[in-house]
């Protein structure tokens, strides 16, 4: 089973997917988090993309493409994925598609995560604390939130037109979210 798990900035997308992970022995891929070690080991990609990342914008397509391709044609992972923070916009979605269709696999579960606009002012601020990400500074993660609306509005369409899209309240508290989640899995899986 395959999952793209995606939410605007703060939605709870990588404390979900770690749990989904350890549940149902999935594995996570957050291009975010890939992104981010590449600026940690000031590796040349590292280097050519850590101004993007710093304002919040999109890195680009072709880039996170190609670090996802790494993992979706490994079959230590196969069917065993959940994409977290892929795909961003339609470009994307399109070529997740294309990818896991070139390496025989699909898509089974999109979730959205939903969450208001307050709450995710509330959510970054916490993790400024804990994390100190360089992108979750206030007029950053404004500016994340803005980039994200703008790109994903098309991506539902997509996945609504294939039937795949399941939307969870991300107000809800982890575990009630969670437990949410875990049910629509269980249920894919019969
Ligand atoms: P995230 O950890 O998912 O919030 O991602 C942090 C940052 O990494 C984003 O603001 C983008 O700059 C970059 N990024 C992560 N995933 C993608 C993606 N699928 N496409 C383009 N840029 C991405």
């Amino acid at each position: 089973m395959n999952i793209v798990i995606f939410g605007p900035p703060g939605a709870g997308k990588g404390t979900q997917s770690n749990l989904i992970v350890k549940k149902f022995q999935l594995h996570q891929l957050s291009t975010g988090e890939l992104l981010r070690n590449e600026i940690i080991n000031k590796t040349k990609l590292g280097q050519e993309i850590s101004s993007v990342i710093n304002s919040g914008n999109l890195v680009s397509d072709k880039v996170v493409g190609d670090l996802i391709e790494k993992y979706i044609s490994n079959d230590i992972f196969k069917n065993r994925l959940i994409f977290d923070g892929y795909p961003r916009n339609l470009t994307q979605a399109k070529n997740l598609d294309f990818l896991l269709n070139k390496y025989n696999q699909k898509i089974d579960l999109v979730l959205k995560l939903s969450v208001n606009l307050i709450t995710i002012k509330k959510r970054i601020s916490e993790r400024k604390t804990l994390e100190k990400r360089q992108d979750d500074k206030d007029d950053i993660a404004i500016k994340r939130f803005e980039t994200y609306e703008k790109n994903i509005k098309p991506v539902i369409d997509f996945y609504k037109k294939s039937n795949l899209l399941k939307v969870v309240n991300g107000e809800m508290s982890i575990t009630e979210i969670s437990d949410e989640i875990s049910g629509l899995i269980e249920r894919i899986k019969g």
